[in-house]
């Protein structure tokens, strides 16, 4: 089937008349016809292109069916699709149904089209799980016509132009060619009355709610599959999928990096100084930190198993974090002096108290030697 947009075929406004539209292909049809582009395939596959085009878009009906629907409206491909793809639970699998990124697609049957969802979570949702409800518009089979697309009490009648084959021979020179049936699309049937609520369609499309349970520990790029959950193409073939893509909201505190949290802590420089123990956040609540005496500023603790937990191997990850001093502000007069008074018998112990200070100049000076000599 091609998958040529037939609006752009004949070159035309979607919402051109059924003057234009007899106009265009007029004018395309006489340019492309094979009599006057002797030996030209292109010119010959054009011309098809017109008469498909013109084939639907002239018939009110049928056109409004690739408006609502596009190609699946009036597909003409027979579904003979297999069986489900064996998830009777949509979750019966969900640690191989998760994927990392782009996946490849595998062989696709006859059968709708996959859907993409994106949800958004946030750090907590992410880590310990959730269910979500989604709205997404679907097609859904009629439920005035059962799917048949005819008015109910009425049925689809054998094409007579095919005589419910679907496909009619035609003569060409010297061959007969078989090609899909002009009135039915190789249905096999037409339908003289259609189903008001969905215009012959046999499917509707609709906002459907799902619920959607997500798993401990999914991340950004992380794609559920809903096996069944996509579109249907017609009615009665097989859905596709639909394809739940993760994406995580920035946290206020945690910086995520695979299964591993980083954090910054501001920690009053007397607290590094001398040690001490501080409180600091984790998923799970406050956990307390040990400072020991003399960490510099910007040093990384790391706290074994206060990640998240591997949506794929359950394997616990870490939570680093980074103590920054925080350089005290707003200071009266006492404090001010006091931190003069400090300053000053830190300056009588020389570099002994600054071990940065002291291995900058050391290294400025080397730089300073080296340049010299
Ligand atoms: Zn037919
Ligand atoms: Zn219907």
């Amino acid at each position: 089937m091609s998958k040529q947009d037939y609006y752009e075929t004949l070159g035309i406004d979607r919402s051109a008349s059924d003057k234009e539209v007899k106009q265009a292909y007029r004018r395309l049809a006489m340019k492309y016809h094979p009599d006057r582009n002797e030996n030209s395939k292109e010119a010959e596959s054009r011309f098809k292109e017109i008469q498909e085009a013109y084939n639907i878009l002239s018939n009110e009906q049928k056109r409004s069916l690739y408006d609502q629907f596009g190609h699946a409206g009036i597909s003409q491909e027979t579904g003979g699709a297999g069986p489900a793809s064996g998830f009777g639970d949509i979750f019966g699998d969900i640690f191989g149904d998760i994927f990392g990124g782009t996946t490849g697609g595998g062989s696709r049957q006859a059968r709708g089209t996959d859907l993409e969802y994106q949800i958004t979570l946030t750090l907590e949702e992410a880590v310990s799980g959730v269910e979500k409800q989604i709205r997404l518009p679907k097609n859904l089979v009629c439920q005035e016509c059962n799917g048949s697309g005819a008015r109910a009490g009425t049925q689809p009648e054998t094409c007579e132009t095919c005589g419910g084959h679907g496909q009619i021979r035609i003569q060409q020179g010297f061959f007969s060619v078989q090609r899909t049936c002009p009135d039915c699309h190789g249905k096999g049937t037409v339908i003289k009355d259609p189903c008001p609520a969905c215009h012959g369609a046999g499917m509707v499309r609709k906002d459907k709610t799902l619920s959607i349970k997500i798993p401990a520990g999914v991340d950004t790029g992380d794609r559920i599959r809903l096996a069944g959950e996509g579109d249907i193409g017609r009615p009665g073939s097989q859905p596709g999928d639909l394809y739940v893509q993760i994406k995580l909201t920035k946290h206020s505190i945690f910086e995520r990096d695979g299964d591993d949290l980083y954090c910054e802590i501001p920690v009053g420089f007397v607290t590094l100084a001398l040690g001490g123990e501080i409180q600091i956040p984790t998923l799970e609540g406050r956990a307390n930190l040990k400072i020991p005496s003399e960490s510099q500023s910007e040093k990384v603790f790391r706290l074994r198993g206060k990640g998240v937990r591997n949506v794929r191997n359950g394997a616990q990850g870490n939570l680093h974090c980074k103590v920054v001093v925080e350089t005290p502000v707003n200071l009266n007069d006492e404090q001010k002096q006091l931190l003069r008074k400090f300053e000053e018998s830190l300056n009588k112990g020389g570099d002994s108290h600054n071990p940065k200070s002291r291995s900058w100049s050391d290294r400025i000076k080397s730089f300073f030697d080296e340049i010299v000599s």
